[in-house]
């Protein structure tokens, strides 16, 4: 199948030097590839988009002469397809109303009966799998099961990454069953983009590290809604000062891209692409010779240029 590969960002704010470095690997790999590269603005989760911000990274995006293959999609206009996921998944058996509160949740720790995910995310009780019991709905979420007969089954999904190997996730004991409509009403990022990947053709994600742990879950949800299971590369993160991955909370500044070559040799940087060049495209023309060596079985043997990984 003919590659597609996207860049998704939420836009909560600007590009800083962590987004970039997912940007450009994702756009690497689609050139590399002789591919499509799209860019979708991940605008789903209202509260947390910031006026303008997609603009802004659209603009940051095209002075480093990243540029869509294709229109941006933009998730807020999504809600008919999420819609009639989330009934497929509600007909299916596989998704169900709940109404818990993060209070109700709360008190299930505390009564000792779930603890922890990894990312603070509480591991899901199952309170509504069986009905209601009174509330209202709230959310909706889908069952961490191998199938719908057997909810208290385990689900384990295995899957590989082209750069960190096999990796395996017992999603029932790890996450619980997963939100797939929020209680405000907003789609869950899980669904939106299971749902956006598959509808735009995207047969490569290239993001950052730190959301390999999702994956496994949108794996679930491909197979549950049929839809093919993408090829993935999760890339080294930027960490901030603090070793955290480098985000806004952690001081990332809004990327300056004034001087383009030097933005994207900074970006280069932890995809160990650290070649010098005059010009941002000629920048980019080594880096994708680069990287098809690397990544997309080229033939470049010995490449000077081209520093190994
Ligand atoms: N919108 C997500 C983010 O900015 C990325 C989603 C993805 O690449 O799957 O963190």
């Amino acid at each position: 199948m003919a590659y597609t590969g996207r860049f998704a960002p939420s836009p909560t704010g600007p590009l800083h030097a962590g987004s970039m470095v997912a940007a450009l690997a994702s756009w690497l790999d689609a050139r590399a590839h002789g591919g499509r590269w799209l860019v979708r603005i991940e605008d789903v989760d209202v509260p947390r988009t910031v006026p303008g911000a997609a603009e802004r990274i659209l603009r940051q995006l095209a002075d480093c002469g990243l540029r869509s293959d294709a229109t941006p999609l933009w998730q807020s206009t999504r809600d008919a397809a999420y819609a009639s996921a989330l009934e497929r998944l509600v007909a299916a058996g596989w998704a169900y109303p709940c109404g818990c509160s993060r209070r109700d949740l709360l008190r299930a720790v505390e009564d000792g009966g779930i603890h922890h995910s990894r990312h603070g995310e509480l591991v899901y009780p199952g309170t509504c799998r069986w009905g209601l019991r009174g509330r209202p709905a709230r959310a909706a979420r889908v069952l961490a099961a191998p199938s719908v007969n057997r909810p208290d089954a385990m689900l384990e999904i295995a899957w590989t990454d082209r750069r960190l190997g096999r990796l395996v996730q017992e999603v029932s004991r790890e996450v619980g069953d997963f939100v797939v409509r929020r209680a405000d009403g907003l789609w869950a990022y899980q669904l939106a983009v299971v749902v956006d990947d598959a509808a735009q053709g995207v047969t490569d994600v290239v993001r950052g590290e730190d959301l390999a742990d999702n994956t496994a879950r949108q794996v679930h949800l491909q197979r549950l809604l049929g839809l093919p299971t993408p090829r993935y590369l999760h890339t080294p993160l930027v960490l901030g000062a603090d070793g955290e991955k480098l985000s806004k909370q952690n001081g990332a500044l809004e990327l300056d891209t004034a001087q383009p070559l030097q933005t994207l040799r900074s970006a280069g940087g932890p995809l160990a692409l650290d070649h010098e060049a005059a010009t941002a495209g000629e920048w980019l023309t080594t880096a994708v010779a680069c990287w098809r060596d690397r990544w997309a079985g080229g033939t470049l043997e010995g490449n000077s240029e081209c520093a190994s990984e």
